[in-house]
């Protein structure tokens, strides 16, 4: 028998980890639904059966959504309680029984038409997060018309598989996850899909967006599965297998080794601190930063707490989930950003734009919306009881916007005052530098905040003109280009200039290979990925800052990514031999 050969796909890593194991190619076959003229003595029969298939929905997405709230959190599992809203919702649900008593058609057909009209109307929509919604009403008519149809859905499976499909609903992952998943592949969906967001939480390594598995895996198919590069090794070979099994135990080996390091300082052998916090998107995740030994969160995305929902948290409800981030992490800060709605994100139904990274997104957005914004800025003022708190602006491109949003947080304050309501009157403002504009007015800039915190991944794909989240272009995507460390180093100096302290919280402070150009280039604080904190920190506590100078030096000389990279490489490979390290676009 000859053998298969070797494919290896790319996609979007989602969830950390690396996993080695057989396909499950998850197809759920959709119902087929005819249409069926009613005799008028079958309408009340049908009506029943709605309402039977409606409670059975109504029972299984409850059980869901209890199970979802004790794995990933309450505030997660609100996707489920939208589902079971719509359910319930009687708009709908009047529409579909009047149908069936008028048009006299089978409630299969009526249920599938009618609910699938929300479906096309999100469809249509131009982003990614109505698109998800849309899959999720979709999914929720599929499970009624299962239930009418009286089908079972697999939920069952064997053995501890890769599981592989088109795209998976929050719900699949949920259920998915009671048997011993080893990982998930995915077709299409984003980093903010819900159920990358869920993988994560679950620590089930993921792999997003990968393109066209459905085409090249079958199942029983041999996978390995990256959940730190994006990459799935379709039939690898016996080397490969060897070689990631290695990796997988040199991970788990080194994570044992490095869980020691914990109560330790993030400091360079001749004395440097760097301030060595995580970032942050899920309340359910600071347990384990705290586990961690981090020194605080140096970048917490609240605007996960708009995925799943159609309406805006009050001030009330974003006050409890900032609270119990600031009370976990106390006595480290937590640095809340505002809303960073668009770009790839959530994008509200209204905002149909060509081009959204380039368009109505971050900053901007809340500044059009100033009662929207000072909601989020009251309830983070009055989370910082403990004086725990600072607040940090995304998408700034110029200093307007950040004299705007600093009179928004002032009228957020006065308004507080007014209500007697205590806050850390000494609270810290930051601004994210993610947007070439920002980095060249950075002195500027510095001069209106307390710190600035520069976003590589936004900053990266900015200046090189890289949409970060198009695989046609993620072999120009590089943050390490020489272009792209010429402006950090600009705004470290900038920052330093005007006495605020210059931080990284991109996916550029995870990176091994970037970590002692970083500190050789002073920056105060680095903010990673929390699975990455210990290996980061032993890489700190690795290096002689006086070196890392120099190397910074040399390697603003080079003139290609290619030079920068290996250098680096070398670099680190030297001074910290134990360190997995990527290699070209990531590929471990
Ligand atoms: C960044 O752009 O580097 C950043 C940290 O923000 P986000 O990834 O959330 O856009
Ligand atoms: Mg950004």
């Amino acid at each position: 028998m000859t053998e298969k050969k070797e494919i290896i796909l790319k996609g979007i890593a989602a969830a950390p980890g690396i996993a080695i194991g057989k396909a499950y190619v998850f197809k759920k076959e959709l119902p087929s639904v005819e249409l069926r003229a009613l005799d008028e003595s079958e309408v009340a029969g049908e009506l029943e059966r709605l309402d039977h298939a409606l409670a059975k929905s109504e029972k299984e997405l409850n059980k869901i959504l209890v199970f979802a709230e004790q794995k990933v959190g309450e505030a997660k599992a609100k996707i489920f309680e939208a589902q079971v809203m719509v359910l319930q919702d009687a708009y709908l649900l009047g529409a579909i029984r009047k149908r069936i008593r008028e048009e006299k058609k089978n409630v299969e057909y009526v249920v599938s038409d009618e609910i699938q009209k929300y479906a096309n109307l999100m469809h249509a929509a131009s982003n990614e997060y109505m698109h998800e919604r849309a899959h999720e009403i979709e999914d929720l008519k599929n499970r009624i018309v299962r239930n009418l149809q009286q089908q079972k859905l697999l939920s069952k499976l064997d053995g501890s598989p890769i599981v592989i499909a088109h795209t998976l609903t929050p719900a699949d992952t949920m259920i998915l996850s009671r048997n011993n998943i080893l990982a998930y592949g995915t077709d299409v969906g984003g980093v903010t899909s819900h159920a990358a967001l869920i993988s994560r939480a679950l620590k089930i390594p993921a792999v997003v967006g990968a393109g066209s598995l459905g085409l090249t895996v079958a199942t029983g198919d041999m996978l390995i599965l990256d959940g730190y590069s994006g990459n799935i090794i379709v039939h690898p070979t016996e080397e490969r297998i060897i070689e990631y099994q290695r990796k997988r135990e040199h991970f788990s080996a080194f994570e044992a080794q490095l869980a020691v390091l914990k109560d330790f300082p993030a400091i360079t052998l001749d004395g440097k601190s760097v301030e060595l916090s995580a970032n942050i998107e899920l309340t359910e995740e600071i347990d384990y930063v705290v586990l961690q030994g981090s020194q605080g969160v140096g970048l917490y995305r609240t605007e996960t707490l708009l995925l799943g929902r159609d309406d805006v948290p009050s001030e009330e409800e974003q006050y409890r989930e900032y609270k119990i981030i600031a009370d976990r992490i106390y006595p480290q800060r937590v640095i809340m950003r505002t809303f960073d709605v668009g770009g790839d994100k959530l994008i509200p139904d209204m905002a149909e734009e060509k081009n959204p990274f380039l368009g109505w997104r971050g900053i901007r957005m809340m500044l059009d919306y100033p009662e929207f914004f000072k909601t989020q800025l009251r309830a983070m003022l009055r989370a910082s009881g403990k004086n725990n708190v600072a607040v940090m602006f995304p998408m700034i491109s110029n200093v307007q916007e950040v004299r705007k949003a600093m009179a928004c947080f002032n009228e957020a304050k006065n308004e507080l005052r007014a209500r007697g309501v205590r806050f850390d009157e000494n609270i810290q403002v930051g601004v994210m530098i993610e947007v070439p504009a920002a980095a060249l007015m950075s002195g500027i800039i510095a001069q209106e905040v307390k710190f600035l915190s520069i976003g590589s991944n936004d900053l990266t794909q900015y200046m090189l003109a890289v949409d970060r989240g198009n695989h046609f272009v993620s072999d120009l995507y590089h943050e390490l280009e020489p272009s792209v460390l010429h402006t950090i180093k600009f705004v470290i100096e900038n920052g330093h200039r005007k006495n605020v302290w210059v931080g990284v919280c991109g996916e550029m402070a995870s990176n091994p290979l970037a970590v002692p150009v970083l500190v050789g280039l002073g920056v105060d604080e680095l903010s990673v990925v929390p699975s990455m904190l210990p290996e980061i920190k032993k890489i700190i506590r690795s290096l002689h800052y006086a070196e890392c100078q120099r190397l910074a030096q040399t390697v603003l000389h080079f003139s290609t990514v290619s030079e920068v990279e290996e250098c680096l490489r070398d670099y680190v490979h030297q001074h910290c031999p134990d360190i997995p390290l990527a290699g070209n676009n990531n590929v471990i």
